[in-house]
């Protein structure tokens, strides 16, 4: 009732005061977004992230610009990558974010933690969470896992495109039955380090053996609802649910196909052709093959039906069936091709606020769907 009284008085608002009222509300927002891939940009094509650029989805200028001030930069190694190659990859990723840290200290800073966000959010700065995409790349080792904990490192998506050692993902043949006992170690070590278990990628039945296992809130960093788009890399309803029992949230994935069901064949397209074929087993080769995919990557551009009022409504999905406190933004801007119409990069995230308030959010809404809900879990999770 109070939703459409709020969408009576927006109503009654002149275009531009309508404007201006997004402004404003979008300018108390926090801006957490749980999954963006722009490290790749630093380590493959050398960017500047403190420059406003015309490539790419993310750099500091769009961050300030689109209120985004708490993304999640993804430590994303290809599952091509194996064993100690994988180990040694994400500490290369890991290196190409020490050194946009160390340039830029006056725009950006490393947080391991809420009171961290807070700190240096309250300063005009970029919080920098970082996150592992993908369990093979502790190569089978709670030990690399402690490690990574240790270089900041706050939360790990179980898998990634294909299956690992322990984990069936939800683009691969299922060989473990989700979780083996080896991944149920690994979630409960995750738990006592304080790093958030992250469930976007993984295969359903991965997704439910880590909820019976993990005492803490788990986070899906960038995923849809597929009764809206109906791929495997989305959630159902009843994961959705669950996933609100135990506290968690679910970051909405603006990419191509996870939005907009016309746009899944691009996805499916996209997953075939993550670099799955033949790829040189270790060293410079390996490290060439990955720039050849990500510059093909790149290099493409492409439109999509989806657009920021279906964002929206993914959003909405989420509230009407698990509530307001369980949303949030993993936008995978620069990992996706094809962000959506009024979407184009981070600095259009205003218009995702207008159109909330559309539907009838209210602002206290509007804060938790774009940080305040993941900020709790954050806390509740990391030290
Ligand atoms: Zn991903």
């Amino acid at each position: 009732m109070r939703r459409l009284a709020t969408l009576a008085v927006w109503l009654l608002l002149p275009a531009s005061a309508q404007e201006d009222l997004a402004r404003r509300i979008h300018a108390g927002v926090l801006g957490i977004d749980t999954h963006i891939d722009t490290v790749q940009r630093v380590l493959f094509e050398g960017v500047d992230l403190s420059r406003r650029g015309d490539r790419g989805h993310v750099d500091f200028p769009r961050l300030r610009e689109g209120g985004m001030n708490a993304p999640f930069f993804a430590l994303w190694v290809p599952t091509y990558y194996q064993g100690a190659e994988a180990v040694r990859r994400t500490l290369e990723f890991r290196d190409a974010m020490q050194r946009v840290l160390d340039a830029h200290p006056d725009q950006i800073e490393l947080a391991l933690n809420a009171a961290d966000i807070e700190r240096i959010t309250r300063t005009g700065r970029i919080a920098a969470m970082l996150s592992v995409e993908g369990g093979h790349q502790i190569a089978d080792s709670l030990g690399v896992l402690r490690m990574y904990h240790r270089l900041g490192i706050r939360s790990m998506t179980l898998s990634h495109f294909r299956n690992n050692n322990w984990a069936d993902s939800s683009t691969d043949k299922p060989v473990h039955n989700g979780l083996t006992a080896f991944g149920k170690e690994v979630v409960r070590e995750m738990n006592r380090l304080g790093m958030i278990v992250d469930i976007s990628h993984v295969a359903d039945k991965t997704f439910y053996d880590a909820l019976a296992v993990t005492t803490r809130p788990a986070i899906a960093s960038h995923s849809s609802c597929r009764a809206i788009s109906d791929v495997p890399r989305n959630m159902t309803d009843d994961m959705i649910r669950a996933l609100a029992r135990n506290g968690g949230v679910i970051g909405i994935n603006f990419g191509e196909g996870f939005i907009n069901p016309k746009d899944a064949e691009a996805l499916r397209k996209a997953v075939q052709s993550i670099g799955y074929g033949e790829a040189p087993a270790a060293g410079k080769a390996l490290d060439d093959y990955a720039a050849r995919q990500h510059r093909r990557m790149a290099g493409e551009a492409l439109k999509v039906a989806a657009t920021v009022e279906d964002v929206a409504a993914h959003i909405d999905h989420v509230v009407k069936i698990a509530g307001i406190d369980h949303v949030g933004i993993g936008s995978d801007f620069d990992g996706i091709t094809g962000p959506p119409q009024g979407l184009e990069d981070v600095s259009k995230m205003p218009s995702l606020t207008a159109a909330l308030l559309r539907k009838g959010y209210r602002e206290a809404d509007v804060r938790k769907v774009l940080g305040g809900n993941f900020l709790r879990v954050i806390r509740e999770v990391t030290r």
